[in-house]
């Protein structure tokens, strides 16, 4: 985007391709790429039409409107695509280089093919994920939290066209984990806020009850590990300095997904680079415009899911099975799939609570008022 308004762009990259190496499951929303107007392309490995649901004891519950919701992507492919298109519009790429210092008067550190280098440049984009080397090194990670998170890409028999999350305390504490049809693989994953990451993922593929009759644990063809930030914990701009992407924590708040947030918000961070660029001020005061534009688009997102998820953390596995059964009441039902998007899950939380009496009936006082707390 910057560079298309004419503004000269180098992209430090620490790999020596685009793209590589990859953790995520690769979904993302088909009416936020419509919005960020990004045309589908051959990076499309499949299409979800709807997600099963498995909570920690009880049926699972399916849900779907019949329509294509989510693409899931080969997001080394995508990330190549956005590439080019920089390349195309004029950026300069420094691949294999990799940024090791930031200085407060703005100045940048590089390690790379050339030996060591400083670039001085007017601004920089922290774009480097959750645990930005710059972000930490203007101090603006003091307060981040993350979740941590392992998926491989394997071969599992499930539905082509669904998605399926699996709920419990002892299988994800504070998350969940997932099967995702991508094409020719599964990718199979889950997060944790505590515990030993990698031995729960062996759990879920090797013994969990259901999952483990569908997943082929000989036949792993991928793994990898990361992190998934934890928005409203991080400061997004600094002096001479914005982050974008999960580098800021722009991710759902829900489910970690952060290529549509991150893409979204990234706009607004052109945007008011653009202008403090053309007005020679790109003082921490000028760069806070990027900020509020973030929060009066996503501010309530943020808030109402981290408090979602606050709530999802605290549910034993009794609360947690009773709370997804509610997807099987035939009003709440109805009034998810009408309500539900897939990148703003603050319009469903919203129409949930105004449903405030179905949901009493539903839940029974006592715990309703107790959920209700962490919305209040
Ligand atoms: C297991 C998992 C599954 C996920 N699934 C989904 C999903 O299904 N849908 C969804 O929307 N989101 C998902 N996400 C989140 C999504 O992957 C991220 O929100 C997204 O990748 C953020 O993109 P980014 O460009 O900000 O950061 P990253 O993808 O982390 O990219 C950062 C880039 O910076 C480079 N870099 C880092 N440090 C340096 C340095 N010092 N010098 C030079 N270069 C550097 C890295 O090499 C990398 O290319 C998932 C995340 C995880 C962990």
């Amino acid at each position: 985007l910057l560079a298309e308004r004419g503004i000269e762009v180098a992209i430090v990259e620490e790999h020596p391709e685009i793209g590589h190496p990859t953790c995520c499951a690769g979904i993302v929303g088909a009416a936020g790429l419509r919005e960020l107007g990004i045309k589908p392309g051959k990076w499309v490995l499949n299409q979800l039409t709807g997600a099963r649901f498995y909570p920690p004891s009880g049926e699972p519950i399916a849900l779907s409107r019949g329509r294509v919701e989510a693409l899931v992507i080969d997001r080394a492919q995508f990330d190549r695509e956005l590439a080019i298109g920089a390349a195309r519009a004029g950026a300069t790429f420094l691949m294999n280089t990799r940024c090791v210092g930031f200085g407060r008067n703005g100045s940048v550190k590089l390690r790379g093919p050339r030996g060591k280098t400083e670039l001085k440049p007017r601004l920089v984009i922290g774009a480097n994920g959750a645990g930005s080397l710059v972000a930490q090194e203007a101090g603006l990670l003091k307060t981040a939290k993350y979740l941590r998170c392992a998926q491989v890409e394997t071969i599992a028999d499930i539905d082509a066209n669904t998605a399926e999350l699996y709920f419990g305390r002892g299988l994800a504490p504070g998350f969940f984990a997932w099967v995702v049809p991508a094409g020719e693989v599964c990718r199979v994953g889950l997060g944790v806020s505590e515990g030993i990451l990698l031995k729960r993922l062996q759990n879920f593929i090797k013994k969990h009850p259901i999952a483990s009759e569908k997943i082929r644990s000989a036949r792993i063809l991928h793994l990898s590990t990361g992190l998934i930030p934890q928005p409203l914990t991080r400061e997004i701009y600094a002096d001479n300095l914005m982050l974008v992407g999960d580098a800021a924590g722009h991710v759902k708040p829900l489910t970690g997904g952060g290529i549509y947030l991150g893409l979204s918000c990234a706009r607004f961070a052109a945007e008011v680079a653009v202008r403090s660029l053309e007005a020679n001020d790109t003082s921490a005061k000028t760069l806070r415009e990027y900020e509020r534009l973030v929060q009066k688009k996503f501010g309530a997102e943020f808030k109402l899911g981290m408090r979602g998820r606050k709530l999802l953390e605290k549910l034993s596995d009794e609360e947690l099975s009773s709370i997804l059964k509610l997807l099987d009441n035939p009003e709440i039902k109805a009034l998810v799939l009408e309500h539900a998007d897939f990148d703003h899950h603050a319009r469903l939380m919203g129409a949930l609570v105004k449903k405030g009496p179905s949901l009493l009936k539903a839940i029974g006082m006592r715990k309703f008022l107790k959920y209700l707390r962490y919305f209040a």
